[in-house]
C-alpha cells in the first residue's frame, strides 16, 4: 500500500527509469530495515521516511535526495551501517544520510538564543551538500505534522527547536512557505491558550470576509480585463496564525488593529504586468501611505520578490494586495530547493519535458544574479551558498568553536591545526582538546561538525613531534617559528645601544623603525636629556644574537638626521 503511494508519486515526477528503480530499491531496503518498528502514531515506521521522500520529490529534488530521504533514519535507528548504505546507494546518498544523522545527534536546542545561532551554524557545517538541509527540513516537517502522538514531555522541546532553529533556517534559504508551515505547526504547543483564542477569532473574521473577498476579486478581475492586463489567477488567503500572533503582540492583542487578516494575491505573466496591475489597484482604491513595497526592485534579503500594497478597498476596508509572477511565486515558496532542482534538471528528461519546476524557463543568468544578490545582502545566506559550492572542495572539513564560529580545515586536521587556526598563541600553549565535550588525543583527526575547545597552559611550548601530526601549513610554520625562538632565547643576550642625538620631532620613531626593519625586538628604551644642552641620550636594549646585525643597525642609526654618536655593547 505504501509502496504504491511512492510509485504513483515518482511517476508523476518523471524520474529516469533507472532512478525510479533505485528509489524503489531504497524503499524496499528501508521497509525491511525498519520492519517491526512503530511510530508514536502506531503506524509502521516506514510511513515516516516515505513522507519525507514524497516531500523532497514534491520540492522537485533529484533521485539522490529522494533515496537519502528514504534511508535517513537507517543508521540511527536500525542495525544497518553507513558503509552498507554507501555500498548499495553510493557516496552521495551516504553523505546525505550521514549529515542528517549527525544533525539529529548533535543539534539539541535547550532554549537560549546564543545556542540557537551555534546550532544553525552547526547544521550548515554538517551540510556541505545543501541536500542534507532539505532532507532534514522535510524530516522535521513530518515530525511536526505528527507531533500530537509524541509524549507530551517531549512535545514542547521539539516545537521550540522547530520554531527557533528549523523555521528560521528554512526562511533563510528562501523556503518561506515551509518556514511559515513549521511555525504554524509549532504554535499550538508553544502558545496553547492563544492558539485556542485565535483559531476561533480568525474563523469568525474569515466567515465575514469570504463574501467580501469574492466581491473584491470580481472588481479586480473586471478592471484588469478592461485594461487588457493578463493575469494567471487571483488568490485570497488568510494570514497564518503564527505571523498573526507576531503582529498582534505589537498592537496589544487587539484584533481590530490587524487589517490584513486576509491578503489578495494576483499572479501575472511578467514583471511589467506586475507594475501595470499595481497601477490598476491604485486607480480603483487609494493606497495607505507607507505600505507600498517594491520587493521586485529591492528584493528582501532572503530573495523574496513581490509588489505589496494596502488600499482602502471596498467598504473602506483596508486590504493587502500582493502582485507577482509565477516564477517569483515559486522562488518565494521553494527558495534554494527550487534553484537546486533547476540546476539538477538541466539537460535531463525532466528538464526537457518541463517539470513542475517553472525555473526551467528561467535563464541561468537570472538565477546566478539572484544568488549573487543574496550573497551581497545576507551574510548567512552567503554561508549557505558557499556550502553549495563546497562540493568542489570535498577534501575540506568544517568544525566549530564553542562560540559557533565555523572553521574550515583540510581533511585529517587535528585539534592542533584547529588551535593554530584560532591564534598562534592558542596553538603554542595547547595542551589538550575537548571535542564534542569529550577529551581527546591531540592527534585525533577532526570530523565535520565537531565542536572543539582547546585547553591551554601558560608559557608552554609546542612539541616538536607535532610537526609530524599537523596537516595545515599554517600550523607547521608557526610550530617551527616557536621552536626556533625558544632555542634562540637560551643564548640570547640583549645588546644595548647608547645614542646621543639632537632631539627632534619623530626621532624616536625613526630609531625604532630601524629595529623593526631588521626584524629585531626592542626590549627597553630609556631616554634622558643631556643637561645644559639640546642633546638627548637614548639607551635601547634589543634582542640580537648576531653581531653582523648589530653592526648593521648601528650604521643605519648613524645615518639618521641629528644623530651625534652611537655605540653598542653586549
Ligand atoms: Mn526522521
Amino acid at each position: 500500500m505504501y509502496r504504491e503511494k511512492l510509485i504513483t508519486k515518482i511517476h508523476r515526477h518523471r524520474f529516469l527509469k533507472e532512478h525510479e528503480e533505485k528509489i524503489l530499491q531504497a524503499y524496499d531496503f528501508a521497509e525491511d530495515a525498519h520492519e517491526g518498528q512503530l511510530r508514536h502514531t502506531g503506524e509502521p515506521y516506514i510511513v515516516h521516511p516515505l513522507a519525507v521522500a514524497i516531500q523532497t520529490a514534491d520540492w522537485g529534488l533529484d533521485a539522490t535526495t529522494v533515496i537519502a530521504s528514504l534511508l535517513h533514519d537507517i543508521v540511527e535507528d536500525t542495525s544497518h551501517t553507513l558503509d552498507e548504505v554507501k555500498r548499495l546507494f553510493g557516496d552521495d546518498v551516504a553523505f546525505i544520510v550521514d549529515g542528517v544523522t549527525k544533525i539529529g545527534q548533535r543539534v539539541r536546542y535547550q532554549g537560549n538564543q546564543s545556542q540557537a545561532d551555534t546550532l544553525k551554524k552547526m547544521i550548515l557545517a554538517l551540510s556541505r551538500d545543501i541536500r542534507v538541509v532539505f532532507v532534514k527540513l522535510a524530516d522535521r516537517l513530518h515530525n511536526m505534522q505528527t507531533l500530537d502522538a509524541v509524549p507530551i514531555a517531549k512535545q514542547r522541546r521539539i516545537a521550540l527547536e522547530t520554531n527557533e532553529i528549523y523555521a528560521p533556517l528554512a526562511y533563510r534559504i528562501g523556503m518561506a512557505t515551509l518556514s511559515g508551515d513549521l511555525e504554524d505547526l509549532a504554535f499550538p504547543y508553544l502558545h496553547p491558550r492563544e492558539n485556542k483564542w485565535l483559531s476561533t477569532a480568525i474563523q469568525e473574521h474569515l466567515a465575514e470576509g469570504e463574501e467580501y473577498l469574492s466581491r473584491v476579486k470580481e472588481v479586480v478581475s473586471k478592471e484588469l480585463h478592461h485594461h487588457r492586463i493578463k493575469y494567471q489567477r487571483i488568490d485570497t488567503r488568510a494570514k497564518r496564525i503564527s505571523s498573526l500572533y507576531k503582529k498582534l503582540k505589537r498592537v496589544s492583542m487587539d484584533l481590530n488593529q490587524v487589517y490584513d487578516l486576509v491578503a489578495v494575491r494576483i499572479i501575472v505573466p511578467n514583471i511589467s504586468s506586475c507594475y501595470a496591475a499595481l497601477g490598476v489597484i491604485h486607480s480603483l482604491w487609494p493606497p495607505l501611505p507607507g505600505k507600498i513595497k517594491d520587493y521586485i526592485a529591492l528584493p528582501k534579503p532572503n530573495g523574496y520578490r513581490s509588489l505589496h500594497t494596502t488600499v482602502f478597498c471596498l467598504d473602506k476596508k483596508l486590504t493587502e494586495f500582493q502582485i507577482r509572477t509565477e516564477e517569483m511565486h515559486n522562488e518565494n515558496e521553494y527558495g534554494l530547493a527550487a534553484y537546486w532542482a533547476y540546476q539538477q534538471s538541466k539537460g535531463s528528461k525532466r528538464y526537457e519535458e518541463g517539470s513542475r519546476v517553472t525555473f526551467a524557463r528561467h535563464s541561468e543568468l537570472d538565477i546566478l544574479n539572484q544568488i549573487k544578490k543574496w550573497q551581497e545582502s545576507f551574510v548567512e545566506t552567503k554561508e549557505i551558498i558557499e556550502s553549495l559550492k563546497i562540493d568542489l572542495f570535498s577534501d575540506r572539513i568544517f568544525v566549530l568553536t564553542p562560540d559557533g564560529e565555523v572553521i574550515d580545515l583540510p581533511e585529517g586536521s587535528t585539534p592542533i591545526d584547529f588551535a593554530y587556526e584560532i591564534h598562534s598563541d592558542v596553538g603554542n600553549t595547547c595542551v589538550g582538546a575537548r571535542v564534542n565535550d569529550k577529551l581527546v588525543a591531540l592527534d585525533r583527526p577532526l570530523e565535520d561538525g565537531d565542536v572543539i575547545e582547546i585547553v591551554t597552559q601558560k608559557n608552554k611550548l609546542p612539541n616538536k613531534s607535532w610537526l609530524a601530526i599537523v596537516k595545515t601549513s599554517k600550523a607547521k610554520t608557526r610550530i617551527r617559528a616557536a621552536l626556533r625562538q625558544a632555542e634562540g632565547e637560551d643564548d640570547k643576550q640583549p645588546i644595548t645601544y647608547t645614542i646621543t642625538a639632537r632631539d627632534r620631532l619623530g626621532l624616536m620613531k625613526d630609531i625604532s623603525a630601524v629595529f623593526s626593519q631588521q626584524k629585531t625586538n626592542i626590549v627597553s628604551i630609556v631616554s634622558r636629556p643631556v643637561r645644559g644642552s639640546q642633546f638627548t641620550t637614548v639607551k635601547i636594549s634589543a634582542e640580537i644574537t648576531n653581531l653582523d646585525k648589530a653592526e648593521k643597525i648601528l650604521l643605519k642609526i648613524k645615518s639618521l638626521k641629528n644623530i651625534r654618536e652611537v655605540s653598542y655593547k653586549k
